[in-house]
Formats: structure tokens, sequence, C-alpha cells
């Protein structure tokens, strides 16, 4: 099955790259049979610019991280594959104090690109274990620096580089041809690894990290890989750069390169791969009428005169535009095939619910920690056997979140210690947790609100084996499959994320306030839900809820919790009537005020 549902996939991932390289093609063909040189310069511009869009987006578009870095192994690959290529007399004229194992190769175009491809791969997988450890706003600011790096070494390798000054000679070997092939294999790339696991789960990362954690997603290797991927087409489209200009310098791989290509991605949206092509063919048009306009142009009579910089103020305008209209760029999260011919969601006959092989408890110990000085978890003593539900209540503020953080590897207890089946995981992270089988949810829904509900659950399954989509059904969710996450009502939210935590066939499942935010009825809907869920499974419950009435028709154990502590543990029926219990809820609720990081 495994084998047949990754056929499947590829397919429908070639599928898509078709629709983008088709009309390339044409492109190409056309191009060639004109054989006009300027038109044809513009096309293998346009071809090179596409395939380091597409590269640079497989890292940007699916970690969700702007590079600034990508230019600098363009610039990498081009004065490698120069190096590679340029005959030995032309090096011992221009580059005397090269390496001697540099001046005297020579290699034709294919050997010089899987250098390229194999050395700028090494650099980008080295830098790749600093960068891929950073997200957001501090993953951007150092690929800027690693840009400044790597344009300064090159303009200070004189011997090598010939320093600021143009390495010129290089063979002229690109045409239509060579480029449309590089394009059209960086987008085979770019959708392949975008409908892979590693690319759904680093898709998943880019929405919520935490969440994608407690799926059992690591985000740093994933994005590493993307890093290197992208750093590797990139490499590639630079090297194609120096053989079809025949002349480069740095100052061609830096901010005013990098920004006509960041330009492209963000305006065609680089969450998606044909965004970056589509953005590409807008950015290449719009800057090929400008500079026509910019040239001064004339109708009729009416002569206008030249404006200078009109090119890239245009562009600047125009992506000032986009941004404004649609933030996500012009295609947002969707690939082209989606929108022009939509998915239906089909029913699905629901699916048999994972059963939980064999008996075990998740237990914590005299577990706590503290907020500077607030002490809210304090020697917490919890055990969760599998097959049984188990209620967490207390009053606001009380610690249960915080205590389900400390179980599932979210946060790290300063005391005490948590084990799964006698194991100690009190050190595990969060997706170490998930992989040997806690699933939760989060009090503050925490979706893949970009993916698909069916990509949501994907992620998880495809790490247990089960399948998404008998699931869904399973949740009431089919009927949404293709719907992003974000877009549904909170009751169907709060299903998916179960239904996502399911997905990964946990042995024991931890749900924060679940029936937050539904009325009667879906909550209603959820208790029939779970307790199947527990019947059908074996799965060990542990739901933590403020909806009393809930907890104490659905739990076999209740736990409350005050202050970080226990105060009473037991049947529903016999917690309920504890003097302590009322007065925990009661005296809070006739003292809303009180601090409670008193005591
Ligand atoms: P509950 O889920 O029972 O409402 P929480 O576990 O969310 O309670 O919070 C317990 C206490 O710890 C609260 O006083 C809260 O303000 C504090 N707290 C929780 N998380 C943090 C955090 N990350 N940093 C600082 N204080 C926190
Ligand atoms: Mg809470």
């Amino acid at each position: 099955m495994a084998a047949s549902t990754h056929a499947a996939r590829a397919a429908r991932d070639l599928r898509g790259a078709a629709f983008l390289v088709a009309p390339l093609a044409l492109v190409a063909i056309a191009t060639a049979a004109a054989g006009d040189p300027a038109w044809t310069q513009t096309v293998v511009n346009f071809f090179v610019a596409l395939t380091a869009v597409v590269g640079i987006g497989i890292y940007v578009g699916n970690a969700g991280i702007v590079s600034f870095g990508h230019t600098c192994f363009m610039a990498l690959g081009g004065y490698l594959s120069a190096i590679l290529t340029v005959a030995p007399n032309f090096k011992a004229g221009n580059l005397p104090g090269l390496p001697a194992f540099l001046a005297v190769v020579e290699l034709p175009l294919p050997l010089s690109l899987a250098f390229v491809v194999l050395g700028v791969g090494l650099v980008a997988g080295l830098t790749g274990m600093v960068i891929a450890r950073l997200d957001g706003a501090a993953a951007s600011i150092a690929t800027l620096g690693l840009l400044v790096i790597v344009y300064n070494v090159l303009i200070g390798a004189r011997e090598i580089t010939r320093g600021s000054q143009a390495f010129y000679g290089i063979p002229i070997t690109v045409g239509v041809w060579t480029a449309f092939a590089a394009a059209a294999v960086a987008i085979v790339l770019a959708r392949v690894f975008r409908g892979s696991s590693i690319g759904l789960e680093l898709r998943a990362t880019r929405e919520d990290e935490p969440a994608a954690g407690a799926v059992g997603v690591r985000a740093v290797p994933r994005r590493w890989s993307s890093w290197l991927l992208s750093a590797m087409v990139a490499a590639v489209a630079g090297a194609l750069y120096a053989h079809f200009l025949g002349v480069i310098t740095p100052k061609a791989f830096y901010f005013h390169l990098t920004f006509a290509l960041l330009a492209m991605l963000i305006v065609g949206g680089m969450a998606s791969v044909s965004g970056a092509v589509a953005g590409a063919v807008l950015v290449t048009v719009l800057i090929e009428a400008l500079r026509r306009l910019e040239e001064g142009f004339a109708i009729g009579s009416l002569a206008v005169p030249p404006v200078f910089g009109l090119t890239v103020v245009g562009l600047g305008l125009a992506i000032l535009l986009v941004m404004y209209r649609r933030p996500q760029g012009l295609l947002g999260f969707a690939e082209i095939e989606e929108l022009v011919a939509p998915a239906a969601s089909p029913h699905v006959a629901p699916g048999p619910l994972p059963r939980v092989e064999a008996a075990g408890a998740l237990v914590a110990e005299g577990i706590g920690r503290s907020f500077g000085g607030l002490r809210a978890v304090d020697g917490v003593d919890l055990r969760l056997a599998t097959g049984e539900i188990v209620g967490l209540i207390g009053p606001n503020g009380a610690g249960k979140s915080t205590l389900l953080g400390l179980i599932s590897g979210v946060l790290r207890p300063d005391a005490g210690r948590v084990t799964l089946d006698g194991v100690d995981a009190t050190d595990w992270p969060a997706w170490r947790m998930a992989r040997r089988g806690l699933g939760r949810t989060f009090q503050n829904i925490r979706l893949f609100r970009n993916l698909s509900v069916h990509e949501n659950v994907e992620v998880a399954a495809r790490r247990s084996g089960l399948d998404a989509g008998p699931l869904l059904a399973q949740f009431g969710l089919d009927a949404l499959a293709h719907r992003p996450a974000g877009t549904l009502a909170y009751g169907p939210q709060r299903r998916l994320e179960i239904a996502r935590a399911v997905a990964l066939a946990p042995r024991f499942l931890l749900l924060d306030e679940p029936a937050a935010g539904m009325n009667e009825t879906e909550s209603d809907a959820l208790l029939d839900d779970l307790r199947r869920l527990r019947d059908e499974t074996g799965i060990g419950l542990l739901v933590i809820d403020h909806d009393l009435r809930l907890i104490m028709r659905l739990c076999d154990r209740v736990v409350v919790l005050d202050r970080g502590q226990v105060i009473a543990e037991g049947p529903p029926a016999v917690v309920q009537k504890d003097p302590a219990v009322i007065e925990a809820y009661l005296g809070r609720a006739h003292r809303p005020t009180e601090p409670n990081s008193e005591g």
C-alpha cells in the first residue's frame, strides 16, 4: 500500500509540474524557431532566472523563511563553473595565481555542473547546519550575512576570481534548450520535494512549529534538506548565467539580483511552485515593458522622452500593489492545477480507528515548573494508563496547560520526572514524545492553517502509516478535506486537531479544553466521539476542560488541580462533592482579582 501511495503522489506531482512545463516548452520551441537574437536573449535570461527563483522557493516557500542569501550560491556556482571550464592557456594569462589542479582542468559544461552541485552543496550543507536552526527574521538576517560574506570572499580571492574585476572568457554554451531544460528540471524537483513527506512536514513547521513537533516533526533537519536542495538548484542557475553571459562579476550576484529574484517569488506567491513560475513570468514581462518605455517612445507624433529609473521604480510599485491586494502573492498557497481543476472532496467511508496494541502508562512523578517567582506546577503526580479516560480540572491559572506541556515535552520540568511505559522520558523533546505514542491538542487551537484539512491529518498519518481519508470521515471532516484548515469554524477546527493527533496512532492522547468554543450540540457530539475513540482504540485519554458537565459524564477518574497542586482525585461523583474542590472553584469565583502568584 505504501508503494502505491508513493507512486500516486509522485504521479500527482509530475502532473502538476507538467502544467507548468508545457507552456514553457512552447515558449522554448517558438524561440528556437524564430531565431531572433534579442528575443532569444530575453527568453534564455528568463529561463535562468526562473530556475533560480524555483530553486530559492524550495527553501523559502516550504520553510516560510525569506532568504536573501541564495544569490551567493548562484555566485559560487557561476565562479566554480567558470574556473572549471575556461581554457588553461586563458587561465595562465589571466589567473596566474590559480592552484595547479584548477589551472589545468578544462571541463565540458555537464561535468562542470556536476562539480557545481557537489561543491556548492558542500558549502550549503555546512552553512545550513547553522541556518536551519534559525527561523523567522533571525534566519533571514543570517542569510543576508551569508550573502555579504561570500560577496567579500569572492572579491578578496583575487587569484581565483579576479576580484571585483570582470571574469570574462567563460565559454558561452547555454542557449534556449539548456536553459529550458534546467528550468524544467528545477520545476519537477521543486514539485516532488513539496509533495514529499519532507516537504509536507516542512510546510507544517512553516505553519506552526510547536504543532508540527506535536505530530513528531523535527523542524531543523527538514529545513536543512530544503536549504541544501534549493542551494544546489540556485548554484546551477548561477553557472548557467555565467555560461550564458560569458562574463561575471561578484556584483552581478549581489543585492540587485537578490531583489529581482525575490520580487518574482513574492509577487507570484512564494508558497507554491506555480507562484514562483507566475512571478518570474510577470516580473520579466514587466521589466521588459518598462525597459522599453524607459528608453523613450513615440505615439504618433507625440514623443515621450526617456525616463531613467522607470524599471526599478515600476518593479517596486508592482510589489507594493501585489502585497497590498494579495499579501501571499498572486497564487497564494495553491498550485496551478488546484486552481484550474479543484479536487472534489469525495465521500470516503470511515475507516477503522487505530487499535492500541500494548497496555502501558504515562506517569508524572513529583513534577514541577516555575515561571519567574510563580510555581505554576508544584509536585504533581499523575498517572494515565491505556484504556482509561482521566479528567483534569481546576480553576483558570491552576497549571493544567503547563502540566500538559511538561508531560508532552514542550516544557522542561524543573523537578520530578516523566516516564512512558517505565522508560524515563523527562528530557524527551515534543517530537520524540509524539513518535513514541503521545498525541496532544492545544488550548489555543494550533492547526497548519494554510494546509488543507486533508494535509493536516496527512502529516501525522504518513508517519504512522494510516490512511488520512477514512480517518477524516471518522471525524466528519471528509466533506471539508480540501479546505484550508484556517477557514473552518471552531467546532470543526477542534475536531480536526483531534483527528490529526489520532492520525499519529498514539497510545496516549492529551486534550487541552477540546470543547472550548463549542456549543452544547457540538460538545455532546464530541463526548460521544471521545468515548467511542477510547472504546474502539483502547487509547489512554487525558481531557482538560472547564465544562464540568462534560468531564463528569466522560471520565473514569478526575484529578483536580489548584495553584499548581493536586487537591483532589477520584471518581467524578466523589470529586464533585469534595469541599476543597468546591472551595477552589467557588472561592476563586468570589475573589476574581486574587493574584494566583502568591503562596
Ligand atoms: P490553566 O491551564 O490551568 O488555566 P496554565 O497552566 O495556563 O493554567 O497557567 C498556570 C500559571 O502559569 C498561570 O499563572 C500562568 O499565568 C502561568 N504561566 C503559564 N505559562 C507561562 C509561561 N510560558 N510564562 C510565564 N507564565 C506562565
Ligand atoms: Mg489552560
